[in-house]
């Protein structure tokens, strides 16, 4: 899978390396740093780690992730 953090936006909160340790973390305690193709089997935990980030900075692949959310949740991902 594919993901894209807009370190712009990204306010350094760091919810995103809690819910996903494996591919969110901060180098030297100020930038985040992420894997922007994180294995498949860490979907679930991406797709947690984008919806904990207070300032939807995480983007993810349109081409699976976004297949995997049931239905009704692409909705709720466009108003937060
Ligand atoms: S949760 Fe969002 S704002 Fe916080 S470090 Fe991760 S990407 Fe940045």
């Amino acid at each position: 899978m594919r993901i894209l953090v807009d370190l712009n936006r990204c306010q350094s909160y760091g919810q995103c390396c809690f819910a996903s340790p494996h591919v969110f973390r901060f180098h030297n305690g100020e930038a985040l740093e992420y894997d922007p193709a994180p294995d498949d089997a860490l979907r679930e935990q991406v797709v947690r780690a984008a919806r904990a980030c207070p300032v939807q900075a995480i983007y993810i692949g349109l081409d699976d992730a976004y297949e995997a959310l049931p239905e009704g949740e692409h909705h709720d991902q466009q108003h937060q």
